[in-house]
């Protein structure tokens, strides 16, 4: 067995071959039923067991990272794409109260902001007191620019609805939260309780 050139020796009758093929036409032709049973067919149930673990390791993976990926760009999309649906399965519930004062005017804050038939956004309105309802699958912070968003709104540090400060006119734009002003504007993110007003006066 130590020669330089590779010899395969039969297990069965010791004969000694030059080359695998011949063994195994040897063994074919001669020990049908032990060669072929033995060589064969271990080796193919063997593979057909690491093709399916391959298989299902590449489905766990594929399906973590699928999970991973699509809640990632769930907590990515603004609050005007997502659909809450209804009130079950809520994680966050939370309200902010909104004002907004055009020249001193009460701007009415309409019901139902943010809910038509089917839809339900994470931010939205159920009467017209100005109570923003906050309310998501999961915590989240939401920015009160999503609510106008949702609303169809502008909102930013210079314009509410149409109205917006002009270079050469004294108009101002003012934000406040829990009477403190605020310059966060459509950026503020709306936290349980907070009052918020948000005035325009033009010159
Ligand atoms: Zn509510
Ligand atoms: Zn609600």
């Amino acid at each position: 067995m130590e020669t330089k050139e590779e010899t395969f020796k039969c297990e069965s009758c010791n004969r000694i071959f030059g080359s695998k093929e011949a063994l195994e036409m040897h063994g074919a032709a001669k020990h049908p039923e032990k060669v072929p049973k033995d060589k064969k067919r271990f080796p193919v149930k063997k593979t057909r067991n690491w093709v399916i673990f391959i298989l299902i390791l590449g489905l766990v993976i594929f399906g973590v990272y699928f999970l991973m990926t699509s809640s990632n760009s769930f907590d990515d999309l603004p609050a005007s794409e997502i659909n809450i649906g209804s009130h079950k399965n809520i994680a966050l519930h939370i309200h902010s109260d909104l004002e907004i004062k055009i020249n001193n005017q009460g701007f009415p804050i309409p019901a139902d902001i943010g809910i038509q038939t089917g839809i339900m956004r994470p931010l939205h309105t159920h009467d017209s007191s100005g109570e923003v309802h906050i309310e998501g699958p999961y915590a989240r912070d939401f920015t009160i620019g999503e609510f106008f968003q949702i609303w169809n709104k502008t909102f930013n540090s210079t314009c509410i609805f149409e109205n917006c400060i002009g270079t050469e006119s004294n108009s101002t734009l003012k934000m406040s939260v829990n009477g403190q002003e605020s310059q966060q504007f459509e950026n503020h993110i709306m936290r349980d309780g907070d009052e918020i007003v948000i005035e325009f006066t033009s010159a």
